[in-house]
């Protein structure tokens, strides 16, 4: 599927309201690759601090985001793109986190949920350690 980055489209796809804010956050994140909030409160100063977090919980709710699980930064969140899912690794000496795609990972967790009739609606994937850099030292 192609990669939808009309914020307007999708808000009112979603019969959510556009607003200036929401534009501005969302213009913010598509150049990002994982973000937390307290960068949004600090990026965003003129924008109220629950607005912010709502805004958060909006493009949760109608997956523009999702949640992503940071040692380092704790609850972090990344675009969702569509065409493909990546997870990531995390080293823990430096913080650099290594994307990864794997659709043999997804088949198998979709097929255990399928055998086990269970609907997944969240899914971490955390996996943390040394990166080759970091190994070396
Ligand atoms: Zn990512
Ligand atoms: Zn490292």
């Amino acid at each position: 599927m192609e990669i939808e980055l009309d914020i307007k489209k999708i808000l009112k796809k979603n019969k959510k309201k556009v607003t200036s804010e929401r534009i501005d956050i969302f213009d913010y994140v598509v150049k990002k690759h994982i973000f937390d909030s307290n960068e949004l409160l600090n990026k965003f100063p003129e924008i109220w601090r629950a607005s912010i977090f709502r805004t958060i919980n909006l493009f949760l709710e109608i997956w523009i985001i999702r949640k992503v699980k940071s040692w380092k930064s704790g609850d972090s969140y990344e675009l969702v793109r569509w065409e493909h899912s990546h997870e990531h690794m995390e080293c823990w000496k430096c913080w650099e986190i290594i994307s990864f795609e794997s659709d043999k990972i997804y088949q198998e967790i979709n097929q255990k949920a399928e055998a086990l009739w269970f609907k997944i609606e969240e899914k971490f994937l955390n996996i943390s350690g040394k990166c080759k850099k970091c190994s070396k030292k």
